[in-house]
């Protein structure tokens, strides 16, 4: 323990720690060892030499990115403990059953352990990391995964980082298996609907469990609407419209791969169902074309407009225009729902921005419910930067 390096803040940059944010930013470093990679577990000191916590190092404005608060090995009966706690919680929430297999097991700082993703799929655990100490720890995760998971629970572990380490990281990653393998394709369930999972080449961990509970939202008001799913990816929500009796479906994507994961899916669910159609195109262009009062149920599922801080002002007039093509067209009585899963916007901007696109459409609109992200994606108390996905279902009238 006492080997590993020690980081001293500057005086009074300790309070957030000492009210167990996660993060020590650089600007709020003292001193640290010159010979420090990173990746690296350090322990992190205040001024007067005390303890404050332990945790990843690494280059950037994040600087350290805090395990524990407590002074305790960062070794597998860390990581075995953390990750129990993390499954037990996803028992917990009833996620693991005969007709629901697909759920976040492990939600970064939500989960006490920033930098770490993993999302289950049936027997399969995809695994991102998002920094370069959870890179280095990964066969210490690995190796706890397989002791806290039974074995029907976990077959295979594809570890997929390729995309995720910082850009400028001198770590060389391939997406590979690390348990299990030989290009399994996942078909997981998410309330008894069916999905392709397609980890190796797809978005992120190849699904978005993110949207568990919306598109269960989404599939009661369905019932004899005509539905428009903008952004559809692998047609989570069209696939749950269908199931709710949707007289009719159309799924755009600007990525013609994603149309065909939709089509999939839904032929995987309903075999061929004349009631869907799925378009690539670039989702404002169809938006434009849209007659008015085609529609009487719209799903915006956009990607984050704003990545980071200096992208927020043009993300917000992007929500903004793409909310108010969907108030244009939507049919009298029609419902929106309308989602952000930018980290940097907050819930306050995002809806100010529903509520401007509204404004200038002039039209009569309810707030009927307020969505975000399920339980399996927590939020760290301590670190509300963790509360990422914003939505509202709208009426309008
Ligand atoms: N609603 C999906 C997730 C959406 S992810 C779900 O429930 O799983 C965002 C999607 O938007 C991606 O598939 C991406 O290909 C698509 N996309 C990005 N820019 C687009 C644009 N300008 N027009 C249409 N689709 C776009």
């Amino acid at each position: 323990m006492n080997e590993l390096k020690e980081i001293v803040l500057r005086k009074g940059k300790e309070d957030s720690l000492k009210r167990f944010h996660p993060w020590v930013f650089s600007g709020a470093i003292a001193h640290k060892p010159d010979a420090i990679e990173e990746g690296e577990v350090v322990h992190v000191l205040a001024a007067d030499s005390s303890f404050l916590g332990v945790g990843h190092y690494q280059i950037g404005s994040i600087a350290v990115r805090i395990l524990s608060f407590q002074n305790e090995a960062i070794d597998g009966s860390f990581y075995v403990k953390r990750i129990a706690q993390a499954y037990r919680l996803r028992q917990t929430l009833q996620l693991l059953r005969s007709d629901n297999n697909a759920f976040r097991l492990i939600h970064g700082e939500g989960d006490l352990l920033p930098g770490l993703i993993i999302d289950m799929y049936g027997d399969t655990a995809v695994v991102q990391a998002h920094s370069v100490g959870m890179h280095r720890d990964i066969s210490l995760i690995v190796s706890a995964l397989k002791n806290v998971l039974p074995d029907d629970r976990l077959q295979h572990v594809f570890y997929k980082s390729e995309g995720t380490l910082p850009y400028k990281a001198e770590v060389n990653v391939v997406d590979t298996y690390l348990m299990g393998g030989n290009q399994v394709h996942e078909v997981a369930i998410e309330n008894g609907l069916k999905f392709n999972i397609d980890w190796l080449k797809g978005q992120k961990t190849g699904f978005f469990v993110d949207q568990r509970e919306n598109r269960s939202l989404l599939e009661k008001y369905s019932s004899n609407r005509n539905v428009l799913n903008m952004f559809c990816y692998t047609g989570g929500f069209s696939v749950y419209a269908l199931r709710g009796g949707a007289a009719s479906v159309v799924s755009v994507d600007s990525s013609s791969k994603a149309v065909l994961l939709t089509e999939r899916n839904v032929n995987l669910n309903f075999g061929e169902d004349s009631r869907h159609e799925a378009v690539a195109e670039d989702a404002f262009k169809y938006l434009k074309q849209v007659p008015k009062g085609k529609y009487d149920l719209i799903v915006l599922d956009p990607p984050a407009f704003a990545k980071h801080r200096g992208a927020i002002n043009n993300a917000l007039q992007g929500y903004k225009k793409l909310n108010y093509s969907a108030f244009e067209k939507l049919a009298p009585g029609g419902i929106l729902f309308t989602f952000s899963c930018s980290q940097a916007i907050t819930k306050e901007s995002f809806r100010l921005a529903v509520f401007s696109a509204a404004a200038i459409s002039g039209r009569q609109v309810r707030i009927l419910h307020q969505l975000t992200q399920p339980a399996d994606h927590p939020v760290n108390i301590y670190h509300p930067e963790g509360e990422y996905l914003k939505g509202l279902v709208l009426q309008v009238e």
